[in-house]
């Protein structure tokens, strides 16, 4: 069902293969994290995750989407999103940033992380540190009666207050369900209590992109690779995330987001999750 301007409202049923989704999307991250290591192409990574994308039942969602020729995308260091998985080989001090798409019964998860190889430099740890909480902060901010801004708001106010990081505005989070890349629009900075109410069956993809430096992008000559403009390291961190009656449910966590909410303060809106995962 579309409410106006092009909200998708999911079923419970729908959110449910979007959770189907979001836990192979999670649990493939997870894996090519642990395949990470300097010698390893992004290549190799592609297949690992793609192998196991289909061996979960679920289709790769970035796989030719628009043209894109791989089943994640692998940025390193500069390049903030878009990566094509290539013959790159990864060397201690990458910073590594993977997202991955998967879907079930037609329905979307995304999300994404970055990480480092080796031993960060401080600033980088910095860096990726203040993206991740920025993440979090955006996906508390995702409560039943708010408003789509109240998550840019909550974004920026955790990136202003740990020093001078660039925002990226070029791209920006997103809704997300029976497509990839739905409205509304999920901008990292601005004021709260602006756009769509978030109501239960909503579903965003909230991921801030942050850079060292100037927040300003380039494309590379594949069409494809978002890198910093002035060659400055970036980190880029979503996460799937619905909202029900009670509270956000992220899609694409194991826990569906209950361990970090509660550290936040913030009551967790999904289904029951089992003390393994
Ligand atoms: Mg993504
Ligand atoms: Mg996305």
């Amino acid at each position: 069902m579309f409410r106006r301007r092009g909200v998708e409202i999911k079923t419970p049923e729908q959110i449910s293969h979007m959770r189907s989704a979001g836990l192979v999307v999670a649990s493939t991250l997870r894996l090519v994290r642990a395949e990470s290591r300097p010698g390893v192409t992004t290549a190799e990574l592609d297949v690992f995750a793609e192998a196991h994308i289909r061996d979960s039942g679920a289709t790769p969602s970035f796989q030719g989407y628009h043209g894109f020729p791989a089943s994640i995308c692998v940025s390193v260091n500069d390049e903030i999103v878009h990566g094509i998985p290539r013959d790159r080989v990864l060397r201690d001090g990458d910073i590594v940033s993977v997202d991955c798409g998967a879907i079930v019964a037609g329905w979307h998860a995304d999300a994404a992380l970055s990480f480092v190889l080796g031993e960060p430099r401080h600033d980088i740890a910095a860096l990726l540190a203040v993206c991740e909480d920025a993440m979090w902060a955006g996906v508390a901010a995702v409560l039943p009666g708010g408003r789509v801004t109240d998550v840019s708001a909550a974004v920026e106010s955790v990136v202003r207050s740990r020093g001078d990081l660039g925002i990226v505005e070029d791209y920006v989070g997103h809704g997300i369900g029976s497509q990839l890349h739905q409205p509304p629009s999920v901008p990292n900075r601005g004021r709260p209590g602006k756009g769509p109410r978030l109501v239960e069956g909503i579903a965003l993809a909230v991921e801030p992109m942050l850079t060292l430096g100037s927040p300003e992008t380039r494309v590379l000559a594949d069409d494809w690779t978002v890198v910093t403009a002035d060659g400055t390291p970036a980190a880029h961190f979503e996460h799937t995330v619905t909202v029900t009656e009670r509270g956000p449910w992220v899609l694409t966590e194991l826990d569906g987001g209950l361990a970090r909410l509660a550290e936040l303060g913030v009551a967790y809106g999904g289904e029951p999750v089992s003390a393994d995962s």
